[in-house]
């Protein structure tokens, strides 16, 4: 049996997003740009997708900038936020330990260039406290940005809660909101998010293609210089088949929201119930504030990287931390900023099922997982100095 549960680094195409791009790769292929009607079909094409990607944040299709993804609207985002600071004597960046690295490098670049960086501590329970970015914005803050929903735990964040508060502080206030676009209701006006940034490849679009929503009145800096695309904040002839394959993805997925969220919850649930039997383990990050598909654990005495490889050898992908770092032997930063200890966030699993999955699929993780784990654990001198009592028991 083959099964896809790493949903959280990427998704399949879904048929919607496929057959909706299909014709700006053959038939439609003029550029944007030009001026005659052949061209038009395409800009036609990216103006619907404008439009549909706002209506389903409730943006204005003028504050959507289509880019090469999630990382590239984290980059933007940031970096106008900083520079625009700059210019009203704010050098001051607030954010959180646990963001995706297209954040925080952004932000250590940023360190380096003279601005200066609080990043928050996310509490136990993988959620940051309103009252902690409270108490870190100061006069010269000239950013706020705090995921929407963590790649690797799951967790979501008190976004609407901190918007109003970055509102009313006068603070510029962006979310990368690549793991909660399709999967959870975004309201940019209603949350007072400023910007936000989505990937096309978290929710059934093809990679290489995502958004960054600027509310009107900010001021962007670019990133690619070039000609007038995107109202000249974004060079380089617009991604029209994935933009077009983006917005459909994001429309059938908002509008299937509900369903697929009573679709994956008893999935994830039972997952999470029976891999909890199994002793010394540990569920990281609080389920009270989740998106709805990823299940991450700790399991005491293994290492992840063998955890995975022997999942695959059994068909059934998944992480370990998240894929920018899987291949580095350090422990997931994530981990480490709830709390967990280098050993235990060593063990890491991270499963994502998404809509497509079966409670087959399920089935088969619920039987293989434990079996794994105590394959790898009667190998492990750690678990044997544990049930020596030569080690304590962390987890
Ligand atoms: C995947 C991901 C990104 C990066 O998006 P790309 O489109 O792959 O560049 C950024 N932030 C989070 C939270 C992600 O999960």
């Amino acid at each position: 049996m083959f099964v896809y549960a790493d949903n959280a680094a990427t998704t399949s195409v879904s048929k919607t997003a496929l057959e909706a791009m299909l014709p700006y790769l053959t038939q439609n292929y003029g550029n944007p740009s030009s001026l005659y009607s052949f061209g038009q079909k395409a800009a036609e094409a990216l103006q619907s997708a404008r439009e549909t990607v706002a209506g389903c944040i409730n943006a204005d299709p003028r504050e959507i900038l289509f880019t090469s993804g999630g990382s590239e609207a984290d980059n933007q985002a940031i970096v106008s936020a900083a520079k625009l600071g700059a210019r009203k004597g704010r050098k001051h960046l607030i954010s959180t330990r646990f963001e995706h690295h297209a954040v925080l490098h952004t932000l250590a670049k940023l360190e380096k260039e003279g601005f200066e960086v609080t990043l928050l501590d996310p509490h136990a329970d993988g959620v940051i406290r309103l009252e902690d970015v409270e108490a870190a914005i100061r006069p010269d803050t000239a950013l706020v940005t705090v995921m929407f929903a963590n790649n690797e735990i799951g967790t979501v964040q008190p976004i609407a809660e901190i918007g109003a508060l970055c509102r009313s502080r006068g603070v510029p206030f962006h979310t990368d909101a690549v793991q909660a676009a399709g999967h959870m209701p975004i309201d940019v006006k209603a949350m007072n998010i400023d910007m936000l940034s989505m990937s096309g490849h978290k929710f059934h679009a093809p990679k290489g293609v995502g958004v960054l929503y600027a509310r009107r009145g900010m001021v962007l800096t670019n990133l690619i210089e070039g000609g007038a695309q995107e109202r000249g904040k974004r060079a380089g002839t617009e991604n029209v088949a994935g933009i077009v394959a983006l917005a459909a993805a994001l429309k059938e997925s908002c509008e299937h929201m509900e369903e697929n969220t009573a679709r994956i919850l008893p999935m994830r649930d039972k997952l999470f119930a029976e891999l909890a039997k199994i002793p010394h383990s540990k569920i990281n990050g609080s389920l009270a504030h989740h998106v709805p598909g990823t299940v991450n654990m700790c399991f005491e005495g293994i290492e992840g990287e063998s955890l995975l490889l022997l999942l695959d050898d059994n068909g059934i992908c998944a992480s370990s931390g998240s894929a920018c770092t899987s291949g580095s032997l350090d422990p997931s930063h994530v981990l480490l900023s709830i709390g967990l200890p280098h050993e235990v966030a060593h063990g890491s699993l991270r499963l994502s099922i998404g809509e497509y999955n079966t409670m087959e699929e399920i089935d088969h993780i619920i039987e293989t997982v434990p079996k794994v784990v105590a394959y790898l654990r009667g190998m492990s001198p750690v678990w044997d100095e544990l049930q020596k009592g030569q080690r304590q028991h962390l987890i």
